[in-house]
């Protein structure tokens, strides 16, 4: 379709990959315009979890909508909006130990960071904030600050202040645990890094690469932040919702962060939903000092108290995530060891995991053949030479198989022809014109 080319800004991303215009979606699978079947393992980046249209969700959400339920309320007290606090904190909360205040900031996860930062701030007393070598925090100022890659810092346009990286689980290698690090600065009065805030981490780095942190180093940050009277957040934004087998990502670690970033696939249905957690003593914000027209989106409350009901309301869904995680692991360990020879990597977490690859452009040419036998899959890493399996958590065995089945076949393809492509070719362009 040509309107896009004439007048959809040029920052479109994902829409270069898959150039083709969507019109109908189902569990696991996108259709185009032309009827064309794709199998999504890109999954709205970790926003459908539970599957595109979930009929379930669908269902709620059509009655909530026939029964003039209240679609738009700012902040005011909604059944809706009381039925999700009272489900989240029966079925997720109280049976994990968590005793968490719940923030409605504006829909995106990057409004839920920038609320945690500004709340760590106000509470401290202190500016610096601590995040990790890759990684993603997202787009807006604050967050922009705390997020590595240098593609999106560089449009800031301003500088972005008030953050110190720190070197992230592996980062100097696999014997050396950086928390130590961290806490000799955090130590020394000299070290030239102000005492911060907060930390921010992922568990598992989402767009930086599918980067693991190991339960161990998650602990030992968890020391080092409450010896230095510093704020743990984790942003669960991308790893939670039971991407890695359990509802939170920081779960199995055994830690108790002091603010948890939610959003992506908590409202179940891609619809867009953000909130801020944190324990009870650290919410010391007076009344509208933080707002937003649209925090709390009521058809959300909806969609994500039928996701809590329907998948967590016992460990079936958990052990189900689990299951297909170690198949996904088994799998990839078998591609590595067939076209491993230092080209191909593995890493990952229950079902967020990945293959590195040499370089950004081998990926590339993985995904797009992908592509062409009908799947969808995308990159990450500071070079995109991630490719990141995000399938939906509902996705069928058989189509995990078929999923899989096609990036090994993929691989084995552009392997074999690797030198017959131009490197800078450029399939965008190409698609475009055969379109
Ligand atoms: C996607 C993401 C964000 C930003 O969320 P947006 O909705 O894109 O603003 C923040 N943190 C992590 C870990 C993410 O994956």
């Amino acid at each position: 379709m040509k309107i896009f080319d004439e007048i959809e800004s040029e920052v479109q991303s994902y829409a270069r990959s898959f150039p083709r215009v969507f019109n109908k979606a189902q569990g696991e699978y996108l259709y185009d315009e032309d009827g064309n079947q794709y199998l999504d393992f890109l999954a709205g980046a970790g926003t459908l979890n539970y599957g595109h249209n979930n009929p379930v969700f669908k269902e709620k959400l059509l009655d909530y909508i026939h029964s003039d339920g209240i679609t738009h309320g700012l902040d005011l007290h909604t059944k809706a909006k009381g039925e999700f606090l009272e489900t989240f904190n029966e079925k997720i909360l109280k049976p994990r130990g968590l005793d968490y205040m719940i923030q409605f900031t504006g829909p995106t996860g990057t409004n839920a960071v920038e609320a945690a930062l500004k709340l760590a701030r106000n509470v401290t007393g202190r500016e610096n904030i601590i995040a990790f070598t890759n990684g993603f925090h997202g787009v807006s100022l604050g967050a922009l600050a705390a997020t590595g890659n240098s593609h999106h810092r560089g449009a800031a346009g301003v500088s972005l202040s008030g953050t110190s990286r720190m070197p992230y689980d592996g980062y100097l290698g696999d014997d050396i645990d950086t928390t130590a690090y961290l806490d000799k600065v955090l130590s020394d009065s000299s070290s030239g890094i102000d005492k911060p805030a907060a930390v921010i981490v992922e568990t598992v780095q989402g767009e930086g690469g599918i980067n693991v942190a190991s339960f161990d180093w998650l602990k030992n940050l968890q020391a080092v932040c409450r010896q230095h009277d510093v704020l743990l957040i984790v942003d669960d934004i991308q790893a939670g919702c039971g991407r890695t087998g359990n509802y939170f990502s920081f779960e199995e670690a055994g830690i108790y962060p002091d603010m948890v970033t939610m959003s992506k696939s908590l409202a179940g249905y891609g619809l867009p939903f953000a909130v801020v957690m944190f324990k009870p003593k650290l919410d010391q914000w007076k009344p509208g000092e933080h707002n937003g027209t649209f925090r709390g989106n009521n058809f959300a409350f909806v969609t994500a108290k039928a996701a809590i009901d329907h998948y967590w309301s016992d460990d079936t869904f958990s052990k189900e995530v689990k299951r297909k995680g170690d198949y996904i692991a088994t799998r990839l360990a078998s591609i590595i060891d067939r076209f491993g020879e230092g080209n191909f990597t593995s890493r990952g977490r229950g079902m967020f995991q990945g293959i590195s690859c040499v370089n950004g452009d081998l990926a590339g040419k993985i995904t797009h053949n992908a592509f062409q036998q009908g799947l969808i899959i995308e990159t990450s890493g500071a070079d995109d030479q991630v490719v990141k399996f995000l399938c939906p958590l509902i996705t069928s065995d058989e189509n995990l198989k078929k999923g899989l089945d096609i990036v090994e076949q993929a691989i084995k393809e552009v392997c074999a022809k690797e030198d017959s492509i131009p490197e800078e070719f450029d399939y965008f362009e190409v698609e475009q014109k055969a379109g």
